[in-house]
């Protein structure tokens, strides 16, 4: 029996089932390449769902924590601490000034302080409802769930307490009639991550802006997937310059860490008052450091430029490959999504691990990319000239 096996067996039967049983025990990594427990290599173009954003063993994130963990590893929110001082001040000036955080351990988290604003704005001003998108994600527990379009992860644990109307992803038309002055609070990703790196037509963003200025609903901007250099800008609404009310981030912040932050700008920023909300160890020192340390890279090697230019080049090799299972590549950096003509993401995903490449089958007809952002040209070619023969293995399998 090999390692991997032995792991996979031991899993099934000490966890629920909720995940299936994952295909690979991972042991380590070093820049974007990973190790099984048996020693095999795979270069990772998933990153723990865009979340090791300096790829794996990273000195800068190495150091930073370790040094937090042996000065102090927790507080809680009875006492301060300067990382997460630092890195509140650090997420406001990235963002574009004018905000005040709150620091979470995930997108979830991230999202319920969002919501909870919703929710207290919305009483204040007599706004009772919300509007999401269809197809969208916003995390599982049952706030963020009743924002969450997803039918086949919403169906289950239904009914839910708080009117949310979803709309197309995409349509700003019926953005514009579904929201009113009744509207609490509008929920949007950037571009949708789960729904399979579905991006809007290009004024989407800037057009949800127009409508809650219009209608003074709160803009909320989940950019948990999106932010932090994963599309080659800081947050993705700087691309169409719509800043909205409410953000929040998580997975790339803390290079694989548990950190999120949810930053509320302008006067939004004090809509909690005291008691209103917390958290025992979110923004704690140790994720703190590990998000200081992300970012701080992030700038001294130019990254965002980076993702620009070898996004591009992932996406030309692959825009190059004739082949009848691909249809296309769509999405934007390093954050893309290879559409397939046949429900067969199952099949390239298995056949890329089994070529040396980890990939996700996001959706039945999609192959998601959310590589390491430190990922090299070289590095994004090898999988371009490697996917024929990945879609050739695809398409064998019935
Ligand atoms: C991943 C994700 C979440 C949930 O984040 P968790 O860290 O898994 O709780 C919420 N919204 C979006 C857009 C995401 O991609």
């Amino acid at each position: 029996m090999t390692r991997n096996d032995d792991l996979k067996a031991r899993y099934e039967a000490a966890f629920m089932p909720n995940y299936g049983v994952p295909p690979l025990a991972l042991a380590r990594g070093a820049g974007s390449t990973v190790w099984d427990v048996d020693g095999n290599a795979y270069l990772d173009l998933i990153a723990g769902i865009a979340v090791s954003s300096l790829g794996h063993g990273h000195p800068a994130l190495a150091e930073a924590v370790a040094a937090q963990a042996a000065a102090l590893a927790h507080t809680s929110n009875l006492f301060l601490h300067e990382p997460e001082v630092r890195l509140a001040e650090k997420l406001v000036e990235l963002a574009g000034g004018d905000a005040r955080a709150f620091l979470t351990n995930s997108g979830t988290e991230a999202n319920e302080c969002a919501l909870k604003l919703a929710i207290k704005y919305g009483k204040t001003h007599g706004r009772s409802y919300f509007v999401a998108t269809e197809n969208g994600f916003h995390g599982r527990s049952m706030g963020a769930l009743s924002l969450t379009g997803k039918q086949s992860i919403r169906e289950p644990f239904g009914p839910y307490a708080l009117d949310v109307r979803f709309v197309p992803y995409g349509d700003a038309a019926a953005l514009e009639a579904a929201v009113t002055a009744d509207c609490a609070a509008v929920f949007l990703e950037p571009t949708q991550g789960e729904a399979g790196v579905v991006p809007p037509q290009p004024g989407y963003f800037a057009a949800a802006r127009r409508v809650c200025d219009a209608t003074g609903a709160l803009f909320v901007a989940d950019e948990i997937q999106s932010a932090i250099g994963r599309t080659g800008a800081w947050f993705a609404f700087q691309h169409e310059d719509a800043r909205p009310d409410v953000l929040t981030l998580a997975k790339g912040l803390g290079g694989g860490l548990p950190v999120g932050a949810c930053l509320a700008f302008g006067a939004h920023g004090s809509i909690f008052a005291k008691g209103d909300h917390g958290s025992t160890f979110g923004g704690n020192p140790v994720s703190a450091a590990a998000a200081l340390a992300v970012i701080a890279t992030i700038e001294a090697d130019g990254l965002l430029d980076h993702v620009t230019e070898v996004g591009e080049i992932l996406t030309e090799g692959v825009a190059a490959v004739d082949h009848p299972l691909l249809a296309g590549v769509r999405g934007r950096g390093l954050w893309r999504a290879l559409v397939l003509t046949a429900a067969k993401a199952g099949a390239v995903e298995a056949a890329a691990r089994a070529a040396g490449f980890l990939v996700n089958a996001v959706q039945p007809d999609a192959i998601r990319l959310a590589p390491p952002l430190i990922l090299t040209a070289a590095e994004a070619r090898a999988f371009a000239g490697a996917l024929p023969a990945i879609l050739d293995a695809a398409d064998k399998e019935n």
